[in-house]
């Protein structure tokens, strides 16, 4: 007889229990166990704030799957799909190749992910706690931080460095709250900059107490120690965005510190978004004995399902405890259904919740019974020795924690080269990229957003906006080609993302690829044909004119987002205009079809597969256009607008009313500007040329030029 197969997607608490349960029950000549996890080993989450505060061992807190589970196929691959209808898994081999692999029964315990998205620039600025590599990438940079501190010379600075960031006071925002205190405080002896109080440990969190999860009187409790052990508890408040500089807070404040970490925001795994199941705020359905809803063999548990406690009907909590359970009550079911009997509802009686809250301290809340100081922590520790999957793992920590006690905390880090990294960054509407005068750092492209450049009216005089960067733009190039500082300003005049290459990738890069290597240096010899280098006489009498003067009005009929693209090639056609607007449903500016992109679309559609060519005409303008185009708005001036066409090689730019309404007012056209520059200069050549120069109105100076 042909052995059941069972795969199971995931290798966390919920699945390493089902697996385990099931094989105690059934021999491999019943049932063949298959386990597919993205990693070879399961991670114990409630030690990864120890591993960021470097009181264990990384290896500690993770277990290999196959020494756990010598008697199940443990595979080390990421299941791209699942095909519940067919009762097939897609995942991709070692060589990248997708296989289908068909099974009698599956089970998805693949967890959550975490989501940073929640919060603008965190993505980009803020550690995520949810895998091992967030916990060792954290503890390299605290350690790392310190290091800079002592090296820093400048107070703020060094300030900056030693100020850490938590998002989140739930459990593991509370752990490693605890833990990065703990770590850097107690390493304060080893260094000579900086002493204990210059650091600074924020915890951020929207309610006016702490640990939602427990009673309020081991919250208090909590709160006290943790005060008194230096952190800087910021309640009631939000996190509403995240910098370079630190984190922005819903009152208006800005907490500078140089790490951020951000613990709360989860979404479904990939696999669980494209799953063709029902689903309740990204969690699978299931039914009680936890089979999905309307399927009879595939089960979910874990944090990726949403499974009703039948001893409270309550939705089970997203915690190890309830995976643990869930993952043996499946396996106990899964074996009755093999054998025809009847299934059981899942049930399970929390049995109380433990938080370490650093400097030997806990809370706990354990039967019904609350505890908290030193004897709740050493209950901590001891309940998750004992919860650890193997002997050699419990040994592992058991020694660990003893050196912890005895000696320092381990201060070494992997120096691994981060000077040659691509990043993200995430900036406000008016924080500043770059100064004019600095020293050149990173290479930047704009992924989204839109920035203004900025000149001073010489040494010491105000900057003004010059022309106008977008979506697609890049900056720092001519700097960091020509080794000298920044000549203009840069500000955010949305919020802008953007991509950055330091100093030394970015070498690299222009050193090693010819073709970009040329495009750069094409950049910078169209850079220094920039309206305010090269006619700074023209600054004066266009600053002087209203934008209006020289607006064209929307033509007719602009296109809308739906417009197909043979309708669109239509309008262009019969239009006298240089390019048309894309309006979106609220009629505000989406994106513009030029006559300069109809070259660009060919050799987009050029590169769709022949068979995927057909009805392209009737295709969406969404399809082939980007949207976000570059604009300027009724505020700005012509100087500002001629800058940006002369700037980016275009000859017309729509106007919008402002940028938090972007509708479209009109469009100015470089020959309508160019005409009234030729009248003013031919009419009064002689004043043009003085009031140009005269001391309010300044021309444009190239500060760092001559460097
Ligand atoms: C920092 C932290 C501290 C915590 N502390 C506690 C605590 O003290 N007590 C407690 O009870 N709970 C705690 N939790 C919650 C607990 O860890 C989770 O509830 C639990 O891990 C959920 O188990 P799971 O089996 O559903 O998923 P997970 O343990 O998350 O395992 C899912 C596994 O599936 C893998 N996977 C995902 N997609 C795929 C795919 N497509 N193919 C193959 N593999 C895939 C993942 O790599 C992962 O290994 C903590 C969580 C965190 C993040």
């Amino acid at each position: 007889m042909t052995p059941t197969r069972v795969v199971i997607v995931g290798g966390g608490f919920a699945a390493v229990q089902f697996a385990k349960t099931l094989r105690g029950k059934l021999s491999p000549s019943e049932c063949e166990i298959l386990l597919f996890n993205s990693e070879n080993h399961m991670v114990f989450h409630p030690l990864l704030a120890d591993v960021a505060g470097a009181s264990i061992n990384v290896d500690a807190a993770a277990t290999p799957l196959r020494q756990m589970l010598p008697k199940v196929g443990c595979r080390t691959e990421r299941v791209q799909r699942i095909d519940l209808a067919a009762s097939e898994i897609a995942f991709e081999d070692g060589t990248g190749a997708l296989n289908r692999l068909h099974y009698d029964h599956v089970v998805i315990a693949c967890g959550a992910e975490s989501n940073l998205s929640i919060i603008p620039g965190m993505t980009e600025h803020a550690f995520a706690f949810k895998v091992m590599r967030d916990a060792i990438d954290l503890r390299q940079h605290v350690v790392r931080q310190m290091e800079q501190a002592e090296a820093s010379s400048d107070p703020d600075r060094r300030r900056w460095h030693l100020s850490f960031i938590i998002v989140g006071a739930g459990f593991s925002g509370v752990e490693v709250a605890g833990e990065i205190n703990e770590l850097v405080r107690s390493s304060t002896r080893f260094y000579h900059n900086f002493r204990k109080d210059d650091v600074v440990v924020s915890l951020v969190h929207p309610k006016d107490h702490i640990l939602p999860e427990v009673a309020p009187t081991l919250a208090e409790f909590a709160r006290k120690k943790m005060e008194k052990a230096g952190i800087t508890l910021v309640l009631n408040t939000r996190a509403v965005a995240a910098t370079h500089e630190g984190v922005e807070l819903n009152d208006g404040r800005m907490l500078a510190g140089g790490t951020i970490v951000c613990t709360i925001g989860t979404a479904p795994s990939p696999l669980v978004q494209y799953l063709d199941a029902p689903k309740e705020r990204g969690r699978i359905l299931t039914q009680p004995d936890m089979r999905i809803q309307g399927h009879t063999n595939a089960w979910a548990l874990g944090d990726c399902a949403l499974i009703i406690n039948a001893y409270d009907n309550k939705p089970s909590l997203t915690t190890g405890q309830f995976a643990e359970r869930q993952g043996r009550q499946a396996a106990l079911n899964l074996v009755r259904v093999l054998k025809g009997g009847p299934t059981r509802p899942f049930s399970f009686k929390a049995l109380g919740e433990l938080c370490s809250i650093g400097g030997y301290q806990a809370v706990a809340e354990m039967f019904g019974m609350h505890i908290s100081g030193f004897l709740a922590w050493f209950l901590w520790r001891s309940v998750y020795l004992f919860k650890l999957p193997t002997w050699s793992r419990r040994f592992k920590v058991a020694l660990d924690w003893t050196w912890d006690l005895l000696f320092p905390r381990d201060l070494s880090f992997l120096n691994s080269d981060t000077s040659k990294q691509f990043t993200h960054a995430y900036y406000r509407q008016g924080d500043f990229i770059q100064r004019q005068g600095d020293p050149a750092r990173v290479f930047s492209v704009v992924e989204e957003g839109q920035l203004e450049v900025l000149v001073s009216d010489g040494p010491n005089g105000p900057e003004r906006v010059v022309a106008v960067l977008g979506k697609g733009d890049f900056f720092g190039n001519a700097a960091l080609l020509e080794n000298r500082p920044h000549q203009t300003s840069i500000r955010a005049r949305t919020v802008v993302r953007l991509r950055q290459a330091s100093s030394a990738l970015f070498s690299e890069m222009a050193g090693s690829f010819a073709p970009l290597r040329e495009l750069l240096a094409n950049a910078v010899t169209r850079n220094s044909d920039e309206l305010w280098r090269r006619l700074p006489i023209s600054k004066p009498f266009l600053d002087r004119e209203p934008l209006t003067s020289f607006l064209d009005p929307v033509p007719g009929s602009p296109l809308r987002k739906d417009t197909s693209l043979g309708d669109a090639i239509k309008c262009l056609r019969e239009s006298a205009a240089a390019g048309l607007m894309v309006l979106d449903e609220n009629n505000l500016l989406w994106g513009k079809l030029d006559r300069r992109d109809l070259y660009q679309l060919v050799a987009r559609i050029a590169i769709i597969p022949l068979d995927k060519r057909d009805g392209l005409t009737q295709r969406k303008l969404t399809d082939f256009l980007l949207p976000d185009p570059l604009c300027v708005t009724l505020q700005d001036s012509p100087f500002v607008a001629a800058g940006t066409m002369l700037q980016h090689g275009i000859a017309w730019l729509p106007v919008v009313r402002s940028l938090d309404h972007p509708e479209p007012v009109g469009y100015v056209r470089e020959e309508n500007i160019v005409d009234f520059m030729l009248r003013k200069v031919a009419s009064a050549k002689e004043s043009v040329a003085t009031s140009a120069l005269a001391p309010t109105e300044q021309p444009l100076q190239r500060r760092a030029e001559s460097a």
